[in-house]
């Protein structure tokens, strides 16, 4: 199993020069190598592959010595991203499907190098990089398995390393417990046990700000440097914002499959739901796409844990005691049942009924 750590550093002003000028130079020789691919094709009919290309990397160092500043291994590895965009290309041209011609990068998105096997150590709390130098790391958390790769990251004026990371899966226990949730516009989700967890309303919070950034973009002139401030401070509350998201999605998961072995969720088309408009912030918010594509690798990758989709028709009408339609608008927090009496949260209530087919 591959899991990424990612770790924040602060190269100092040499190496941060020497990390941009990577950047860029990688950027160059990935665009040229595009260039080189389409005219092949296009004036001798002929593919070229990863080898083709790799293989004219010595001449184009002889030719360009500003390419010797960079780690072999590291140019090679630019030419294999792009080969894999080809690849990507072709297999959705195969499939049926009309993919994006590979695109040249601009140095907006063109944004990491790695290095795919050395070139790189780390000693203390030094990360030593070929061809860069030594810049610290901060090893927030430990490095777990062996790592496999190093690549280097700018976003925003900062600086990351991401080690690819060969790891043995850590199972989880079996409990024999199985549950239900709903995932809700008051909280993130609520469990068939009651259990409730928060949901992050960082979004909604941060509304405003965004809004006035967003307005601050449109009104400054364009290519001014005051309009690039604000466009760098909008992607940094942007950033914020899914990192907070992310966060809380990951913890929800973790705990719900540590503690139980089955979780029935709603097979919601989160799409059609975003359509409704009040429910859209909502949704946007609790960041649910993620949600569940965490639930799902890891009951993919945990033997004996299963997610299962579930018919959401009326979960949340439905008496999960005597199964009397109880029909109530959104604005209704609590269940009530004219028929039993049975008075709990509403999303509660829902949870209940989603373990309920997920079991029947
Ligand atoms: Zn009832």
């Amino acid at each position: 199993m591959i899991n990424t750590f990612k770790y924040r550093i602060y190269p100092n002003r040499s190496a941060q020069k020497a990390v941009d000028q990577t950047l860029f130079l990688c950027r160059i020789l990935y665009n040229a190598a595009l260039d080189e691919r389409n005219d092949s094709y296009k004036l001798e009919n002929k593919s070229l592959n990863y080898y083709d290309q790799a293989n004219s990397l010595s001449f184009l160092k002889e030719n360009n010595p500003c390419f010797k500043e960079v780690h072999s291994q590291v140019l090679q590895d630019v030419l294999k991203r792009l080969d894999k965009a080809y690849q990507a290309f072709f297999r959705r041209i195969k499939t049926g499907e009309t993919p994006g011609f590979p695109r040249f990068q601009s140095a907006k998105r063109y944004n990491s190098f790695t290095y795919p096997q050395g070139g790189y150590s780390i000693v203390g709390n030094k990360l030593s990089l070929s061809k860069i130098g030594a810049v610290r790391i901060f090893l927030h958390r430990p490095i777990e398995g062996k790592i496999k790769t190093c690549t280097i990251v700018r976003k925003n004026d900062k600086y990351y390393a991401c080690f690819s990371c060969e790891v043995e899966p850590k199972e989880m226990p079996l409990t024999g417990k199985a549950v239900g949730i709903d995932v809700g516009i008051k909280e993130f989700c609520v469990t068939s046990g009651g259990e409730m967890f928060e949901s992050p309303k960082t979004y909604r919070k941060t509304e405003r700000k965004l809004k006035q950034l967003q307005r601050s973009v449109s009104r400054k002139k364009k290519g001014s440097k005051n309009r690039k401030k604000a466009v760098k401070q909008l992607s940094k509350q942007h950033e914020k914002v899914a990192n907070q998201r992310k966060d809380i999605a990951f913890k929800t998961a973790k705990y719900l499959f540590w503690n139980y072995d089955l979780i029935a969720h709603e097979d919601l088309q989160i799409k059609n739901m975003v359509k409704n408009h009040h429910l859209a912030k909502s949704i946007s918010d609790a960041g649910w796409g993620i949600f569940f594509n965490i639930l799902e690798s890891k009951a993919n990758t945990n033997a004996g844990k299963q997610l299962i989709a579930v018919d959401p028709k009326n979960t949340s009408q439905m008496c999960s005691k005597c199964d009397e339609i109880v029909p109530k608008k959104l604005s209704v927090r609590i269940h009530k049942c004219p028929h039993c009496g049975l008075e709990i949260d509403r999303d509660w209530n829902a949870a209940i009924n989603i373990l309920h087919r997920a079991i029947a």
